[in-house]
């Protein structure tokens, strides 16, 4: 058996309303990318055994490998062991083993089997069961042909490590070992367009070299992220190749480029902070405590994080963070000498090493022509001051969320080592 596509059902009624979504396959996608199974399609289909059979028995005309998650329960409407064997023309006898070890779950917990469960104990013809050590009920594996069919129930809790422990090694062993390795360059500062631009030939390149790698570019407010992706059964030489492709394109986007290894900006800052016995302290305007947020997400963040002044009325500016008035009547609240007199006001109020200050306009209301909708200004005191003016496009959640970004990477310029 060679398995190399796959198609995966999430059956569940719950999931054709607005209140839940099919996560399993988001979970699964990931693994299959791994194991460089190609993912096609996949669906979501109600609680309808004559529904799922029909999509199971179209699946297999197309793919390697059909996975289908949830419909296992005791109860009138899990209907996903009925389909399955009606799609297979397996019919159904019970399981001693499923059934002892069912009677033994509930009896653990002072329990006696409800009769309904017993149907959890009904396996189709030559299937494998998966043992579920976090729910009652058992996963299946079937071949059928050159093709296999992987049931697993609902639950993520239940179902990821059953896939992991069970359903993986029986795929590994059909897929000749070829891996799939990634890595991922995180870059701030930068416009998509401005990013493709650099690299677009390094990806090219790397794209038509011996160890072919795919690049992905993702955008989110204030980080673009390239994800490199190889497929090898020889794992040693793709991720050498991988790594030669990061180092090409960090030294390319350099300075821009935060991270290689997986931390992301809060990280990659308090590490920073940490290494050199730094705290910092900020004072929010426009960002209104998200550039703190941030930088307490980090575990140990009260090692470098002293705290902060949300200033959003100019009163507390004034009387919070020691900002003249006259400063503020002079060049308006937006504006440089009041972001710089901002970052000092906390640095010196609170005591700590670093401080920054953060004053914008957010939006959607508020732009003047020569204050527009989208201008930030973001100051840095107590080690290398600085202060930066910068206009980020989008709508008001967008400004702050790339407010945040910028505000950060300040720091991480200041203190990376060159
Ligand atoms: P159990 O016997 O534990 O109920 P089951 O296989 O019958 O297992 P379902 O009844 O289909 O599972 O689903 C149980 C719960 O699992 C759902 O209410 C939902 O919270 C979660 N679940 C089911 N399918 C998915 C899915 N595709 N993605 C995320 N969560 C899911």
């Amino acid at each position: 058996m060679r398995i190399r596509s796959a198609e995966i059902i999430a059956v569940g009624s719950e999931m054709l309303t607005p209140h839940r979504t099919d996560t399993n396959s988001l979970f699964l996608a990931g693994r299959l990318n791994e194991l460089g199974i190609e993912l096609s399609a996949k669906a979501v289909v109600g609680d309808d055994q004559r529904l799922l059979t029909t999509l199971l028995r179209q699946s297999l005309e197309r793919v390697d490998l059909v996975i289908i998650t949830g419909g296992l329960g005791p109860t009138e409407d899990d209907v996903t062991r009925e389909a399955v064997s009606d799609a297979l023309g397996r019919p159904m006898s019970e399981d001693a083993d499923v059934l002892a070890s069912l009677e033994k779950r509930f009896a653990d917990r002072g329990y006696v089997m409800p009769a309904n469960n017993r149907k959890q104990a009904q396996v189709p013809r030559g299937a494998v069961v998966i043992a579920n050590p976090n729910g009652s009920a058992p996963g299946l594996w079937l071949e059928e042909g050159s093709q296999a069919i992987v049931v697993l129930p609902g639950p993520p809790r239940e179902l990821q490590p059953m896939f992991d422990y069970s359903v993986s090694p029986r795929l590994v062993a059909t897929t000749a070992g070829t891996r799939w390795r990634r890595r991922v360059i995180k870059i701030t500062g930068r416009a998509e367009s401005q990013v493709d631009e650099v690299a677009r030939d390094i990806y090219l390149a790397l794209m038509k070299a011996p160890t072919p790698i795919q690049t992905t570019i993702l955008a989110t407010p204030g980080q673009i992220e390239l994800h490199l992706a190889a497929v090898s059964a020889d794992v040693a030489a793709v991720d050498a190749a991988l790594a030669d492709a990061v180092g090409r394109l960090a030294t390319a986007l350099a300075p821009f480029v935060f991270s290689v290894d997986g931390r992301n900006l809060e990280e990659v800052v308090g590490d920073l902070l940490r290494e050199r016995g730094l705290r910092i302290a900020a004072a929010e305007s426009c960002t209104a405590g998200l550039l703190l947020g941030r930088l307490t997400e980090v575990p140990g963040s009260s090692g470098w994080v002293v705290g902060g002044i949300v200033a959003y009325d100019d009163a507390v500016k004034i009387e919070q963070l020691g900002v003249p008035p006259g400063l503020l009547e002079a060049h308006g609240a937006v504006s440089e000498p009041v972001a710089v007199a901002m970052a000092e006001g906390v640095r010196s109020r609170l005591s700590a090493d670093i401080g920054i200050g953060v004053t914008g306009i957010a939006g959607p209301d508020g732009g003047t022509e020569t204050k527009p909708v989208g201008m930030v200004v973001i100051a840095m005191a107590g080690v290398s001051p600085s202060v930066r003016t910068l206009k980020f496009p989008g709508d008001r959640r967008m400004v702050r969320q790339f407010s945040t970004a910028a505000a950060l990477d300040m720091v991480r310029r200041a203190l990376v080592t060159p």
